[in-house]
């Protein structure tokens, strides 16, 4: 019988990707039976994925999951490899030679594109790169946004859709005193938008917003929500699907809009209109976008089918700013089979399949890069359970020979790369809140790898 899994011969774990989903797939190996050593390694010198780089400023409630990743990351089973690039400094080949399970945990870092002329003109821009960039993301800190414009466009209505929208139409004072980076606050402090469309290509009962942050829409200091009264009225489909339980919180957003509608304007400096059954067709523009030209929109199908067929019907805005929130993608790893209609590794039972449909012993994936983007943080949990049970389920059957683990990928990266451990991380992070002190911020974020490196020794 195979001894993996016991102290004697604990099982050797390396995880892809520190956001959620990989510190619930920790969390689960470690309250497991099994003996364990797991090997988390990050692209960034900085944990916790879209905790750290996707959740909004203004939201610090939904960061207060960090200390519960802190607490798995100071287990003596754990180690972190920051600033480590699967694919470029380590081979998952290499991780697969050292590790007994590679479990994949690298989110969706792109985005879904439209595919309609005009998308990549100056002022079309993705939601990914915007909240990357106002989150002191590393990638994004050389991206500019036209934010001299009057008129936005937001193309989506997902919760990322209104996280944008959010942080476009607050004042500056709503914002001061959060960890968005000091670069953005200045540049949003220079903004001259006015007014915000955020367009859904459905109706009103098919928005995807959590009820609470599409509230918020209505308590901003200086921005009015506005809503056609003409938008609300519902085909059939619609009714039943807000009668159906499934149906609670489009119904709760329904009354959110209808709560909009009642209240009178306050003459604020900006504006969110809420705008229902437009997809955008084509972006105009010399240079620079000008003019979104929008196609009017029907919905086909039966309860919880219905989609959206245009009518032929088109409206022009003058607008020179967009941004698209359609969802995020998945990005392909080297040496792992990628389906790429649907941005995702595929797996069976979280067990990642090879082109012919085969299942890679020990090679696991699991979140976003598994299922596709949706959920929030805490989907991810019950997520890493299920692809912990299919792990615990294949001990008998892998490969128990040696593996080093922490030992083999320490020598692997020795010479190739600076990694960053989570001790390290602890002082990038004491000198982030250490920065933020005298501006009244949680933490002034470094925004570039060096700055990062540059607070070790
Ligand atoms: P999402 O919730 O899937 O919303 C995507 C939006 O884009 C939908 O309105 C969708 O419309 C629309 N869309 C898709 N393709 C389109 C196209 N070709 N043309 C026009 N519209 C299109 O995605 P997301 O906003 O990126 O959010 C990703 C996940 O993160 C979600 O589960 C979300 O709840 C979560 N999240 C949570 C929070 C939070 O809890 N505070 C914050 C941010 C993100 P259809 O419905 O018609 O497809």
């Amino acid at each position: 019988m195979s001894s993996l899994g016991t102290e004697q011969q604990p099982l050797q774990v390396a995880i892809v990707g520190s956001g959620p989903s990989g510190f619930y797939v920790a969390e689960s190996l470690l309250k497991s039976d099994t003996a364990v050593r797991i090997a988390m390694i990050e692209r960034l010198p900085a944990p916790f994925g879209l905790v750290r780089y996707g959740v909004a400023p203004d939201h610090p409630k939904l960061k207060e999951v960090i200390p519960v990743y802190d607490r798995i990351a100071q287990s003596p089973q754990f180690s972190f490899y920051g600033n480590v690039t699967v694919g470029r400094d380590v081979s998952v080949a290499e991780l697969r030679n050292a590790f007994h399970v590679v479990v994949l945990a690298s989110g969706a870092e792109s985005d879904r594109r439209m595919g309609i002329p005009g998308e990549d003109l100056p002022g079309s821009y993705t939601a990914t790169e915007f909240v990357g960039w106002y989150n002191g993301h590393p990638d994004f800190q050389d991206r500019s946004f036209d934010l001299d414009q009057e008129v936005a466009v937001i193309i989506g209505q997902g919760n990322v859709a209104i996280d944008v929208c959010r942080i476009l139409a607050k004042t500056v004072d709503e914002l001061r005193h959060t960890d968005i980076t000091a670069h953005a606050l200045d540049r949003l402090a220079t903004s001259k938008i006015q007014e915000i469309h955020l367009v859904g290509r459905r109706g009103p009962a098919q928005t995807k917003f959590t009820t609470k942050e599409f509230r918020e829409l209505g308590v901003l200091a200086d921005c009015d929500p506005v809503v056609d009264p003409a938008d609300l009225a519902l085909n059939p489909e619609s009714q039943a699907e807000l009668s159906d339980k499934r149906g609670a919180v489009a119904k709760k957003n329904l009354e959110v809009l209808q709560g909009f509608l009642a209240r009178p304007s306050r003459g604020a400096r900006r504006r969110v209109h809420l705008r229902f059954l437009l997809s955008p067709v084509e972006l105009k523009g010399g240079t620079h976008l000008d003019r979104v030209v929008f196609e009017r929109n029907q919905l086909k199908g039966g309860p919880f089918e219905q989609s959206a067929r245009g009518t032929g019907s088109r409206e022009e805005l003058a607008a020179g700013l967009l941004f698209r929130s359609i969802g995020y993608r998945g990005t392909p790893i080297p040496g792992v089979s990628f389906d790429p209609k649907q941005g995702i590794i595929p797996t069976r039972e979280s067990r990642v399949t090879d082109e012919a449909g085969a299942v890679v012993s020990g090679l696991f994936a699991t979140g976003w890069i598994k299922r596709g983007p949706s959920g929030i943080i805490g989907t991810n949990k019950p997520d890493a359970v299920a692809t912990v049970q299919s792990i615990l389920a294949d001990l008998p059957s892998l490969d128990t020979g040696p593996r080093p683990g922490n030992a083999a990928l320490a020598a692997l990266l020795a010479g190739r790369r600076r990694v960053v451990s989570y001790r390290d991380w602890q002082a990038i992070d004491a000198a982030e809140i250490k920065r933020g002190l005298s501006e009244g911020k949680p933490r002034e974020k470094f925004t570039r790898v060096d700055e990062m490196l540059g607070v070790l020794p």
